[in-house]
């Protein structure tokens, strides 16, 4: 059971980490409230994403895997072609299971945050709709205050900022941490019916186009879930962007326009799933935040995108985020004191994020070219890329948490 030091947790935002987090405390008797700022339950929101084996074996240890994967769809694999349509790679991920415990499955966002919201309230952590937080009040030792918009307050023994990228939390109560930085490469995506697409169910084909990157899964139903990255760069303020650019006119219309001309050259099935979207979800300028001095002070720790925001090309965050929550109730539950279990978590978690964020951004560097001649030597060297690539994933996705162990 939880420690005297805690018994009432604060947890702001309620996407991935906050969930996660909020079910493993349940576990060790601790009170919990989500504030999340969305008004409600976000079903329909965003593209998808993919659980690695490492996530979904934190899903397991919550008992909640099969309810996540009956929502989403196992993952046989990556495909890797060039510009021309030719194999470069594979990744098989069709016997993970036995080699990390889990498979990988790929999952709307929005049935993700329903799943999560579900089985958290099912375990008695309450979740608030429409609270956004706007300032951390640590001044007292005992307690810890949060302003929520619209003048209501919420106190805890602990607050957990799981408010993402763009986290409030970290603004005000780790006032100088280092604003997450833009990559320079963008994110578009949608979902289609394209019968002619050359997708296999339960595949992901993943093309390294002349200017542009395109990823595609077959889901079920015949279904393509895709996205696009492609390098922008970084929006200037004052000055208005183009349309379909980050700031600019977003209709549908638009963004498949500027989608479909930086495609142009590439294998052709490419254009025909993006001309059969109904609707193109995006863009996403991609973030990340290499490094920050500290993830915790006081009574308040950052964990999620709010500490470690990465970049989606290792396919990283929400494992991440989820690998987070169930460690810090586990620091919670053996430290005696809040500061000592935000110290021991950070000592903990520091060298695999930091390393994973990283690895995601040398991911991201390859996806988009400046010119034939930089696509050229890109495409040579892809193999061996690939294969590095692969060593280094099957060796994240083997990572355990071990909740029976002891923090210290
Ligand atoms: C286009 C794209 C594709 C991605 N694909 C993948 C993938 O395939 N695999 C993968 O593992 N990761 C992927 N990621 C990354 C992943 O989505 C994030 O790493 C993950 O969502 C982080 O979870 P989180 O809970 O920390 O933050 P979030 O999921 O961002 O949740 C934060 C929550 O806090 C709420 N919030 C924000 N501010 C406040 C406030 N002031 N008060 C109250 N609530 C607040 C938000 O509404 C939100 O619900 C992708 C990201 C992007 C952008």
């Amino acid at each position: 059971m939880a420690q005297r030091g805690v018994r009432r947790a604060v947890v702001i935002g309620g996407g991935i980490a906050g969930p996660v987090l909020g079910m493993f405390l349940r576990r060790i008797g601790v009170e919990v409230t989500i504030f999340e700022a969305r008004a409600a339950p976000a079903e329909q929101e965003g593209a998808f994403l993919g659980i690695a084996p490492n996530g979904m074996n934190v899903l397991a240890e919550l008992g909640i895997a099969g309810v996540v994967e009956a929502r989403g769809a196992p993952c046989a694999g990556m495909r890797f072609e060039n510009a021309r349509g030719r194999r470069v790679g594979v990744i098989d991920q069709r016997d993970a299971a036995r080699r990390f415990g889990a498979g990988l499955v790929m999952i709307r966002r929005g049935a993700l945050h329903a799943a999560l919201a579900e089985e958290a309230a099912r375990r008695g952590v309450a979740i608030r709709y429409g609270a956004r937080l706007e300032d951390v009040d640590a001044s007292d030792p005992r307690e810890v205050v949060a302003r929520l918009r619209g003048g209501d307050e919420a106190r805890g023994d602990v607050l957990i900022g799981c408010d993402g990228f763009r986290s409030r939390t970290r603004v005000s109560a780790l006032p100088g941490a280092p604003e997450p930085g833009y990559t320079g490469l963008i994110d578009f995506g949608g979902f289609a019916r394209c019968p002619g697409a050359p997708v296999e169910p339960g595949w992901n084909v993943m093309v390294f186009g002349r200017r542009a990157f395109f990823g595609a899964f077959g889901a079920p139903g015949g279904e393509v879930w895709w996205f696009h990255n492609s390098g922008e760069p970084a929006p200037e303020p004052g000055r208005a962007a183009p349309p379909g650019a980050p700031g600019g006119a977003a209709t549908s219309e638009a963004l498949r326009e500027r989608i479909l001309a930086q495609h142009e050259g590439d294998p052709g099935w490419i254009g025909d799933v993006v001309r059969a979207t109904p609707e193109v979800l995006g863009p996403w300028l991609l973030h990340d935040i290499l490094t920050m001095p500290r993830w915790h002070d006081g009574r308040v720790c950052l964990i999620g995108d709010a500490a470690h925001a990465t970049t989606p090309h290792a396919g990283q965050g929400a494992s991440l985020a989820m690998e987070d929550g169930m460690l810090l109730a586990r620091c919670l539950r053996d430290e005696p004191e809040p500061e000592q279990a935000f110290a021991a978590f950070e000592r903990l978690r520091r060298p695999r994020v930091e390393a994973i964020v990283r690895q995601a951004r040398r991911q991201g560097s390859n996806k988009a070219v400046s010119g034939p001649v930089a696509g050229w030597l890109r495409d040579r060297a892809l193999p061996l890329f690939l294969r590095i690539g692969a060593a280094a994933q099957a060796r994240v996705h083997a990572y355990r948490i071990d909740w029976e162990e002891r923090a210290a």
